[in-house]
């Protein structure tokens, strides 16, 4: 990691801020800070109409608050593109972000809207190791604001400018991550459409990352066109340049594959002009050339007269990419931190068996082999209309709605909040939960009658032994009720009915919580950055945890986690008392320190006895047969009549 993360956020610069340049990258300051203010407002005056969007947005506040009430606090300018402005965000555990800030001046009208919510609803679905990470979005009354993960090291652009030229082992290691994080793009039928080395940012681990979305389009079907003329020119593929007459799909992002392989070796881009229709023309005519002074290998030569086919269907396919030749030279392991200003040296050293392996982890960690994707994001008009009068960003994408925002967004190494979609076809609300009781009571009382059918005629259910609570206390006179399940899972049933589950041998704990706009909620969190109210919960998890440690025994042996369940609501009466699991088990834990849990609504009972033996059987053989095969249960019919009745009591209770 780098040192950023502990970094204080700078102050601002306001010259930077107030500095308008047509580089996309302001990170330095540009020539014109040093002309004197007048020449520059003067120029200013004259270019006002050619002005770019970015320069309408002002500095945000020093604090940004959303609307779920996070705060932000603003660090120093990070650099400045044609639309937008990007500043550090600190979160309050300290993360830092990068936000893309778009001046709510600068969208003037729907298409610009709507190509700002595009951006954002196409960015927001993707998650991928070479993909800069998106994590929220929200708005105040200036700007709209995109929280991205920070890529503190610059883009590629930088690193080329600082060094003229990259070593062939330095590049085959950025295409592999490039052709993995465009791999998974094509997957999900997005195309970037506007590839280029400033495009592709260094994280703090020096991985790259894929940013801006802004040109980015999904196509319906794979054999489907666009036909808008967009990109930066250097890097345009001649079937954009055709416009209305040919269309452009896939291809134009392999094509700017190879303009920027092309870049990186020699120093810049193949078909480089001073005027932009002479690029054009180059680019038609498919006109450059390799200069002899920079030498370059005959097998790179190669792949970049493929990528560079004029016809798109004669460039090679995302997977083609890499069984070229030019991949079986030396491969280093990572990308270190000197390339940014100097190659490093002994690269050109890596044996052939070393760098066969680094080249297969590389693909490893690019994604390569892992399989297709998901469902493709798809763009729906809903998506993009907000709702609020005032408001630019819709329900659907702002963090108010934790549906959306949190369903689409994988797991995080980074430790962001994501929405886990565990099995809540169960008793997550309350309604459902009674639900659940109804059913499980009608099942009982089903196979109450149909105990003397014969057995061989019924379907019995697969018996295997649940998660089950094997230790808990109850402190609902102060915090609420906590336990530990047979997964060391450890969790709190709060006094407010949030709970919060802290899974064992993980950095990452899961709430439970309810949420205005669409009932409760799963969401994970990293224990490296809790969110600020969840703090003090965590420290009354710690408190249960060790308790009931060091004074309480298991109720059974450990297992793995086979999935997650939360305990959602609990009863407790002289003779027991009864669990709800979320995944609509019922376990009852009775005086006699015997246990009994219905699982599989109701199909299934397991046994639990003082000495921690456990077995588990359908239901249905139980009752026929009046107790458990294996080890005896005292009053196990009566148990099971308990059992019924006070699922049964549940089940017709209002709440
Ligand atoms: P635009 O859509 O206006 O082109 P970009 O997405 O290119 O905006 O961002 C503008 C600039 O902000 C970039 O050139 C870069 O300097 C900086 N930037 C963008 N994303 C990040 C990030 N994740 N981390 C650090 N800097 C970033």
């Amino acid at each position: 990691m780098s040192a950023l993360r502990s970094q204080p956020l700078q102050p601002l610069n306001s010259g930077q801020l107030n500095a308008r340049t047509n580089s996309v990258t302001p990170v330095k300051p540009v020539k014109r800070y040093k002309e004197n203010l007048q020449q520059v407002e003067q120029k200013q005056q004259t270019k006002k109409k050619k002005e770019k969007l970015s320069a309408l947005c002002k500095t945000p506040p020093s604090v940004v608050r959303t609307r779920n009430g996070r705060d932000y606090r603003r660090g120093n300018f990070l650099g400045e593109g044609g639309f937008a402005r990007c500043f550090q965000m600190k979160d309050a555990s300290g993360q830092i972000y990068a936000a893309k800030t778009v001046a709510k001046a600068s969208i003037k009208n729907e298409k610009t809207k709507t190509k700002l919510l595009s951006e954002i609803k196409i960015h927001k679905s993707l998650k991928h190791p070479n993909i800069v990470n998106f994590v929220d979005c929200f708005e105040d009354d200036i700007n709209v604001y995109i929280l991205l993960e920070i890529c503190p090291n610059q883009s590629l652009m930088e690193l080329l400018k600082n060094r003229k030229r990259v070593t062939e082992p330095e590049v085959r290691y950025f295409m592999v991550e490039v052709v993995g994080a465009i791999k998974y793009l094509h997957s999900r039928r997005v195309i970037h459409r506007d590839l280029k080395l400033g495009n592709i940012f260094f994280d703090p681990d020096m991985n790259l990352k894929i940013g801006d979305f802004g040109l980015a389009s999904v196509l319906p079907t794979t054999d489907s066109k666009k036909y808008t003329i967009c990109g930066t020119p250097n890097y345009i593929a001649p079937e954009v340049l055709g416009g209305k007459n040919t269309g452009h799909g896939f291809e134009v992002d392999i094509w700017a594959i190879g303009i920027m392989m092309y870049a990186l070796l020699v120093g810049k881009p193949p078909f480089q002009a001073k005027d932009v229709n002479v690029i054009y023309e180059r680019i038609k005519k498919t006109e450059y050339y390799f200069p002899e002074d920079k030498p370059i290998s005959e097998s790179a030569k190669q792949l970049i007269k493929d990528l560079l086919s004029l016809n798109p269907l004669n460039r090679p396919t995302i997977d083609e990419i890499l069984s070229y030749e030019w991949f079986k030279g030396p491969f280093p392991d990572r990308t270190r931190e000197v390339s940014l200003l100097e190659a490093p040296e002994g690269l050109e050293y890596i044996s052939r068996v070393q760098s066969s392996i680094n080249f297969k982890s590389a693909k490893d960690m690019a994604g390569i082999y892992t399989p297709k994707s998901k469902n493709p994001v798809e763009i729906l008009r809903s998506d993009l209309h907000s709702e609020q009068p005032k408001a630019m960003l819709p329900q659907s994408l702002s963090p108010n709605n934790t549906k959306n925002k949190y369903q689409e967004v994988e797991p995080d190494q980074l430790g962001r909040p994501k929405r886990v979609n565990f099995n809540s076809q169960f008793s997550t609300t309350i309604k459902r939960l009674n639900e659940t009781c109804f059913e499980t009571y009608q099942n009982i009382r089903r196979l109450e009658h149909s105990k003397h059918d014969a057995i061989d005629a019924m379907e019995l259910p697969k018996c295997e032994n649940p998660t089950l609570i094997s230790k808990w206390v109850d402190y609902s006179n102060k915090y609420g009720f906590s336990y530990q399940l047979t997964n060391d899972d450890i969790g709190v049933l709060f006094n407010d009915e949030n709970t919060l589950l802290k899974l064992h041998n993980s950095n990452k704990f899961l709430e439970l919580i309810y949420h205005e706009d669409e009932g409760w909620t799963c969401i994970e969190n990293s224990l490296a950055h809790p969110p600020v109210q969840a703090k003090r919960q965590l420290e009354i998890v710690d408190f249960f945890a060790k308790y009931m440690n060091s004074n309480l025994s298991k109720v059974s042996e450990n297992e793995e986690r086979k999935e997650v369940v939360f305990l959602r609501r609990y009863t407790r009466t002289p003779e027991y008392i009864m669990f709800e699991m979320t995944n609509g088990n019922f376990q009852f834990n009775f005086k006699d320190h015997h246990k009994i849990c219905i699982s599989k609504s109701g199909l299934a009972i397991t046994h639990i006895s003082p000495n921690r033996f456990t077995q588990t059987h359908p239901l249905i053989l139980i009752m026929q047969q009046g107790d458990f095969p294996k080890e005896p249960v005292p009053d196990c019919s009566r148990k099971i009549a308990i059992i019924k009745e006070a699922i049964k009591k549940r089940a017709f209770k209002e709440t």
